[in-house]
């Protein structure tokens, strides 16, 4: 082969490496792949697809290797650690599972259920008050609120939107109107609206990549940022039917966090993280109406 031809392959193929290389670090792996031989796996114990659920502990903030420096050799490894036992722990607690510590079949059988790809555990904040200690009936989180004279929310889609898919968004919406204060105005243009909403794939520039079907379903940012994205790669459907993901039911989440609201540890709640496929459209719960008005509690 001519010397300069084989360079110049030498050097594309160098670049689809560095491609591929940065593209599989910021990638994820929706549970059901790799949840299915952990079944039964604790500390001590290596198996094929332990990294995977450490990069899905990381996701959602039940572990971060950064805080423990002396286990940082086994971020990229298959090795259940103190950090993962730790991290499965937190997820047990969080879901009022029993704390095993270890993927027992009650943890893997949740956490292969699809879910919002908020993390679960942020601290509570009350409006003007600094952190609160949370009563035993409230099982709400509060995040961040829009400040006092914001009551009106513009809402923008991207152009991937379909018109049968803005229904239910638009449903969504003026059903957080009934318990809140706020109202909802389209806008036309992307760049203007309070909220941002659209279909996302794989990794696309948050920081926060999907995870193709299955798994993470949709993420939306809190005050005053309003990204909505939903994941691209999920079979949505603009009402409840078996097999496919609803979009009225993952917009009102998704709402709630735009809203400012954290996930909810009542299954009851809109809030709570995981829906699965087909499942009827919840009301709000009592957490839900308690939630918004402990955020907005002077309109
Ligand atoms: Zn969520
Ligand atoms: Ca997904
Ligand atoms: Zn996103």
């Amino acid at each position: 082969m001519n010397p300069k031809i084989s360079s110049s392959y030498t050097l594309v193929f160098s670049a689809i490496l560095i491609i591929c290389h940065a593209h599989s670090s910021n990638k994820i792996s929706s549970p059901g792949d790799f949840l299915r031989d952990l079944n039964g796996t604790r500390k001590g114990d290596n198996a094929k697809g332990l990294i995977e659920l450490k990069k899905y502990l990381a996701y959602l903030g039940y572990i971060n290797y950064d805080n423990y420096p002396a286990n940082s050799i086994h971020v990229n490894d298959d090795f259940f650690d103190d950090v993962v036992e730790s991290g499965v722990k937190e997820y047990q607690n969080f879901f009022k599972l029993r704390l095993t510590g270890f993927l027992d079949q009650e943890t893997v059988n949740l956490m292969s259920k699809p879910r919002c790809g908020m993390p679960d555990n942020l601290y509570n904040f009350s409006p003007g008050h600094g952190k609160v200690h949370r009563s035993i009936s409230a099982r709400y989180r509060l995040v961040r609120a829009w400040p006092r004279d914001k009551r009106n929310l513009t809402f923008s889609y991207s152009l991937d939107v379909t018109a049968a898919a803005k229904v239910p968004m638009v449903a969504a919406l003026l059903k957080w109107s009934e318990i809140s204060p706020f109202r909802f105005i389209i806008t036309h243009v992307y760049d203007d609206g309070d909220m941002k909403i659209g279909f996302k794939s794989r990794d696309h520039g948050d920081g926060h990549p999907f995870d193709g079907k299955g798994g993470i379903l949709a993420h939306a940012f809190y005050p005053p940022d309003g990204r909505v994205h939903f994941d691209a790669d999920e079979i949505w459907a603009a009402e409840v039917r078996p097999g496919t993901m609803d979009i009225y039911t993952v917009a009102l989440h998704e709402a709630g966090h735009i809203l400012g609201l954290g996930h909810s540890d009542d299954p009851n709640a809109v809030m709570y993280p995981h829906i699965d496929y087909g499942q009827a459209r919840k009301p709000f719960g009592q957490d839900d109406i308690n939630g918004i008005r402990a955020l907005y509690p002077n309109n």
